[in-house]
């Protein structure tokens, strides 16, 4: 089964969608990574769905990559007494350490190290910015504040801030427990959410221990400061924009989506932009033409993946949302200006063989008429160097390791496939022919280019291109 789109879609599954025959058909209809939320799924579901995509998976015989998400420190208020409270413009407001249920004039924050953490002129914000305080006196116990933007409170709001560098791990207790237990059930990509610091990074890593590729989640001003250095730790990163567009201005996230993929394409690390895609489409069966505007900008600039959220996970019309993110994928990319915007984004190789590997394995391609670019690869490395250069001709990862594939499902225009190791390179190159066949890539005597690293199983060893025939 092949695409006829590069760019590649994550489907959040949720009610709407987290029975087997509904992840078959978000499927058929063009996902290519399910996304789990922690925020919503126990560990019992979590294993259920795990379990469903890998049957899924088999049916199709095609590599699935799973996305756990981590909480993250989401940070909320405490409970009201009387129902909620609505908050008038230039009023009083206390954030405090008493557990006492809240009314109109305080409430509690059940955070004491952010209590700590928030100084006069802070911003609070409640809600996904509805409502925003200003913290006038602060002290470790108790942060007043006054009404910016009025509004409405109830039990439990979250609460962002933009100004404040949160001193806690950007793991909870929850996140570690969710962490351990979805690389258990051998998930592939883990999401951290509100990175702040490198560090925060550095540690799910460590957790991880490469049983799971790690993707940032771009949310918080703080991040956005040291995004080089986050992104040097992280295997991936995602343009969280739900959470980016409270923490700044919502004018900023455009040019910061492209500065994030542009960042991120020039290491050649998957990046993905996502919330509120297809928004209408939670509701509608058509979406807005400025929602198709907005999945055409990220296909243009060349993003790995584009994400579902409410539309695929509650919504309802989650097959439909699917499919309509495919066919802009598949459109923007056969548009006439497609090519010339996306190498206009190309930044120079890194020097390393891989890399000087990847932009030959490219210029052959745009010489000669190739169906498609092979890349022989035991961890999927190859395949990434080569999507970085963004290729006209689809990449046809081949991996003996499964895990390498599924991972690849996220990256950009790489069709991934499972084989047995090769013997030697004329045993490698006459599968690669093959598999292109059998994958559907090309007719017999149709041009292939094949790149790999001979002796086969040395990391980092890419140092082979070779013009080839589909057989
Ligand atoms: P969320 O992350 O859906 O987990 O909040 C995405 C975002 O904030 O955009
Ligand atoms: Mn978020």
């Amino acid at each position: 089964m092949r695409r006829m789109k590069r760019t590649k879609i994550i489907a959040t599954l949720g009610p709407a969608s987290n029975d087997r025959a509904m992840i078959a058909r978000l499927f058929e209809a063009g996902a290519d990574v399910f996304r789990i939320n922690m925020s919503h799924a126990s560990h019992d579901l979590m294993r259920t769905l795990v379990r469903s995509i890998r049957s899924v998976e088999e049916e199709f015989r095609r590599p699935i990559a799973i996305l756990v998400d981590l909480q993250g420190p989401k940070l909320r208020v405490g409970t009201f007494g009387d129902g909620p409270v609505d908050l008038a413009e230039g009023a009083e407001f206390v954030l405090d350490s008493d557990k006492k249920p809240g009314d109109a004039t305080r409430v509690h924050l059940p955070h004491p190290e952010i209590l700590r953490a928030l100084r006069p002129g802070h911003t609070v914000l409640v809600d996904d910015g509805k409502v925003r305080l200003r913290v006038t006196e602060a002290t470790a116990k108790r942060a007043v504040a006054v009404v910016e933007v009025a509004g409405r409170i109830s039990d439990k709001k979250g609460v962002s801030l933009p100004d404040t560098e949160i001193p806690v791990a950007a793991m909870t207790e929850k996140d570690r427990s969710d962490l351990e237990a979805a690389l258990d059930a051998g998930i592939d990509w883990v999401a951290l959410s509100f990175v702040q610091r490198p560090e925060d990074v550095a540690d799910v890593k460590k957790t991880a221990r490469g049983r799971a590729k790690v993707l940032s989640k771009i949310e918080k001003p703080q991040a956005i400061a040291r995004l080089e250095e986050i992104l040097e730790v992280s295997d991936a990163l995602m343009v969280a924009r739900g959470d980016l567009g409270v923490e700044m201005p919502l004018e900023k996230v455009p040019g910061l989506q492209k500065r994030i993929t542009r960042m991120a394409r020039r290491l050649g690390k998957p990046v993905v932009v996502a919330t509120q895609m297809l928004e209408s489409m939670i509701t509608a069966p058509v979406p807005t033409r400025a929602e198709v505007s907005d999945v055409a900008t990220a296909v243009f600039e060349g993003a790995d993946a584009v994400m579902l959220s409410a539309e695929s996970a509650a919504g309802r019309y989650p097959i439909e949302a699917v499919a309509t993110m495919s066919r802009i994928a598949a459109e923007v990319e056969s548009d006439q200006v497609y090519r010339a915007v996306i190498n206009g984004q190309r930044t120079p190789p890194e020097a390393t063989g891989a890399d000087a590997i990847a932009v030959a394995a490219r210029d052959v391609a745009e010489t000669l008429d190739v169906k498609a670019i092979i890349a022989w690869t035991a961890s999927g490395a190859t395949g990434l160097r080569i999507a970085r250069e963004r290729p006209k001709p689809p990449i046809l990862a081949i991996t003996p390791n499964v895990e390498a594939a599924r991972r690849l499902a996220i990256v950009w225009g790489v069709h991934a496939v499972v084989a047995e190791d090769a013997k030697n390179v004329d045993d490698m190159a006459e599968r690669a022919c093959r598999i292109a066949g059998t994958e559907g890539f090309g007719v017999p005597g149709d041009r292939v280019i094949i790149v790999a690293g001979v002796p086969f199983g040395t990391p980092g060893a890419t140092n082979m291109v070779r013009i080839a025939f589909v057989a």
